[in-house]
């Protein structure tokens, strides 16, 4: 007889394992919550401090206001700020062009317009508060292969550690932009290749970045360099996402690091010294991915299979996390009035509430690149005011800010 599970999450990306820790944080302790994740877990600390050396080859995220209040709220914020370094300031220019905008936490009234966390370090941080915590069966190496309502349960097939099959009331769908399980399910996505590719490294500067982040619109693309916590050894740190062209991203991919690090301090000036470190260099092609169909009878997708962003406005784990929270808190009323978890109208309803904040997400995260890489002379000529207007205009600028900070899509 198969296993009977009321929830089971497929994929435990830093989407997967927040739903989980929020869901054994509202649901009824007698819920049966599973995560199920291809890699293997790192195993519980002793002390809980996560185990990782500090490198230069790590993605970073920024998380927005709105992430904190939702990690705050899991009473996992105070844990997580070691890791963190707060945006005091965000510094928007052009290259080449007089276009710049200089927004700071301090005129908002906000201790920060953001924090940006090295993923491995969030990552490892939450999976040690799912091993703490205590409350989700963690299925690990495993994958979910296949699924299929039957009976008005998903059946669902793994491979790996574990149980060969399951049953469950609801599969949450978590598995990345290439969804597997998507597709499995016939949930139709769309795909708009941007045609660019996202490069990744950390690099170290001769001076402090003091909390700035970077926001600099090239010719090619954007980039972004997000402010680092010091570590030994590398004092002024920043994540660099740098938006370029694959053919590009390849070249500086295997170019030595003196070069890289020449092409870059050429493409982004000296504004905090001469580049003097580059770590290991990732590349991520980018596209706009939306699961056209993100609910069914038993199933919801969530994170970057619902919808991958394009990186430049630090959004996509932002508004995945808004939507797990609001998943969470409309099972639990649901399930509090004696409803299975994998009722329909209970994930309409969730739908619903974040299609919204959705669409104004994805709406900024795509225009925002193309607006900003325009050739016409016509938009150059407004991106550069809208820039110097930022800097002039407090309402666009608190508008932007807001944005950035997640509360827009709040709705505060
Ligand atoms: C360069 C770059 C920079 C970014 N910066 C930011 C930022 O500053 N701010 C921000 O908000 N967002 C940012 N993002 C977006 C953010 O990284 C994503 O929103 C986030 O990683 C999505 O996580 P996820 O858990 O949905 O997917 P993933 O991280 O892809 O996780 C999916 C997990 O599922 C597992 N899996 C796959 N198939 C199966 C299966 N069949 N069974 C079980 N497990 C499976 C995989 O092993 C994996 O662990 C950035 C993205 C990029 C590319």
């Amino acid at each position: 007889m198969k296993q009977h599970r009321d929830i089971v999450i497929a994929g435990g990306g830093m989407v997967g394992i927040s739903l989980a820790l929020y869901l054994a944080e509202v649901l009824p302790a007698s819920m049966r919550i599973c995560l199920v994740e291809g890699f293997a877990f790192p195993d519980p600390l002793p002390g809980h401090r996560p185990d990782y050396h500090p490198a230069f080859d790590a993605r970073s995220t920024a998380l927005s206001y709105s992430s904190r209040l939702i990690y705050e709220r899991l009473g996992l914020w105070d844990d997580l700020q070691q890791w963190l370094c707060p945006i005091d300031t965000i510094h928007v220019s052009n290259r080449g062009r007089f276009g710049s905008a200089l927004m700071r936490a301090e005129d908002y009234g906000w201790p920060a317009l953001g924090y940006v966390v090295e993923n491995a370090w969030l990552g490892n941080s939450l999976v040690q508060a799912l091993h703490k915590q205590g409350a989700v069966e963690l299925i690990s190496p495993a994958r979910v292969v296949g699924a299929r309502m039957e009976s008005g349960r998903m059946q669902l097939d793994l491979e790996g550690e574990g149980p060969d099959s399951l049953d469950a009331e609801l599969l949450v769908v978590a598995d990345g932009a290439a969804s597997g399980l998507r597709e499995k399910l016939g949930l139709a996505a769309t795909e708009k290749p941007y045609g660019q590719h996202a490069l990744v490294a950390n690099v170290a500067f001769a001076r402090p970045h003091k909390g700035c982040a970077f926001e600099r619109f090239t010719e090619q693309g954007p980039l972004a360099l997000l402010p680092l916590m010091s570590v030994p050894g590398a004092e002024h740190r920043s994540g660099l996402v740098w938006t370029v062209a694959p053919s590009e991203a390849e070249r500086l991919q295997q170019c030595s690091d003196q070069e890289f690090l020449a092409a870059l301090q050429e493409r982004f000036g000296y504004r905090l010294g001469r580049m003097q470190q580059v770590g290991e260099r990732h590349a991520y092609p980018l596209s706009l991915v939306k699961s056209g169909e993100q609910v069914r009878q038993g199933v919801v997708v969530m994170g970057n299979a619902a919808h991958a962003l394009h990186p430049v406005a630090g959004q996509g784990y932002n508004l995945a996390l808004r939507d797990l929270a609001e998943l969470a808190t409309v099972l639990a009323s649901s399930i509090e009035q004696g409803q299975r978890p994998g009722d329909l109208r209970t994930l309409q309803r969730y739908e619903e509430r974040q299609r919204q904040d959705q669409q104004r997400t994805i709406e900024f995260s795509d225009r925002l690149p193309s607006l900003f890489m325009a050739g016409d002379p016509v938009v150059g000529l407004a991106r550069d005011l809208a820039l110097s207007g930022l800097d002039v205009l407090p309402a666009l600028k608190r508008g932007f800010v807001d944005y950035a900070a997640g509360v827009a899509a709040m709705g505060e």
